[in-house]
């Protein structure tokens, strides 16, 4: 299937790896000029490379946090136009509520949930212009279904969630829409990390910590990062503006609920 949208210019947020290096994967080869974002240069240079080797779409990079102010006004001063915007950045880190104080909730919240709506802030008022926009946030399964231990992403990513809800109902009408992926489990370095952390926690081996959750899944396997990639970049078509103020879960069938 033609996507319809080679040319359109993408800003592609936490994209050095994993969820957000698919994303631009997918849209590069659809043939997207994407400006792919992280804060580490040496790995986004070396993305920015495997992606320019698809020959599809146009590639640039620039090092920021999209977490902080100055991150942002450097890729808006850079570049503005963008028809598509995918956020991402890392998620915050789990624990118990009782340990946190208020300086890691506004640092969660600021992360998850601030960032995107500054970064939706800054892009979609052109897109509406133009006529054409697509915003797809990377946001997180526990949205739908808490997750133990993460009660900051679940908590900072369900306000954004919630303004997204809203803002989809008043930009579609100008040809923008904003969606939220909802990643279950899937295989980056995020998750390696993650079960690492596990396993320490429970005097188990990482390989016994996938396996135990590997059984008790209906797939028996994680995701693979192309396979979100590519529902982005369908999200992103012209095929897909019907689509609007979703939160669209990918986790194989683990959320158990019939809707
Ligand atoms: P990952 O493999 O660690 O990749 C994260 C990417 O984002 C890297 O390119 C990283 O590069 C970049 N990044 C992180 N913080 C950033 C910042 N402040 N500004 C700009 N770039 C930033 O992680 P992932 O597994 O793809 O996860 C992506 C998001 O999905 C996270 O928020 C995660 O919580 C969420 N999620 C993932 C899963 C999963 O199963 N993988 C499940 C649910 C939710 P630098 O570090 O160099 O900046």
């Amino acid at each position: 299937m033609d996507l319809g949208i080679a040319g359109k210019k993408a800003l592609v947020c936490g994209a050095s790896a994993g969820l957000g290096f698919a994303c631009a994967k997918a849209l590069v080869k659809e043939g997207v000029d994407v400006l792919i974002v992280a804060r580490t240069e040496v790995p986004l240079a070396n993305a920015a490379e495997q992606l320019r080797a698809l020959q599809g779409g146009q590639v640039s990079y620039l090092a920021a946090d999209v977490t902080s102010i100055e991150g942002r006004s450097h890729i808006f001063s850079t570049q503005s136009d963008f028809d598509i915007l995918i956020t991402n950045s890392g998620g915050p880190p789990s624990g118990d509520f009782r340990n946190w104080v208020r300086e890691d909730w506004l640092k969660a919240i600021e992360a998850n949930m601030l960032s995107p709506i500054e970064l939706m802030k800054q892009t979609v008022d052109g897109m509406m212009f133009r006529g054409f926009g697509r915003i797809v946030n990377i946001t997180s399964s526990a949205v739908k279904s808490p997750v133990d231990g993460l009660g900051l992403s679940n908590g900072a990513r369900s306000g954004l969630t919630g303004f997204v809800a809203g803002l989809a109902r008043s930009v579609v009408a100008k040809g923008v829409t904003v969606n939220n992926l909802l990643p279950g489990t899937f295989e980056t370095a995020r998750l390696a990390k993650n079960f690492a952390a596990q396993a320490a926690r429970q005097g188990i081996s990482a390989d016994a910590a996938i396996q135990a959750r590997l059984a008790k899944h209906p797939a028996h396997r994680f995701g693979q990062p192309d396979e979100l990639g590519h529902t982005c970049a369908y999200l992103c078509s012209i095929h897909a503006g019907y689509i609007n103020g979703q939160n669209i879960l990918l986790d194989g069938g683990s959320f158990p609920g019939v809707f």
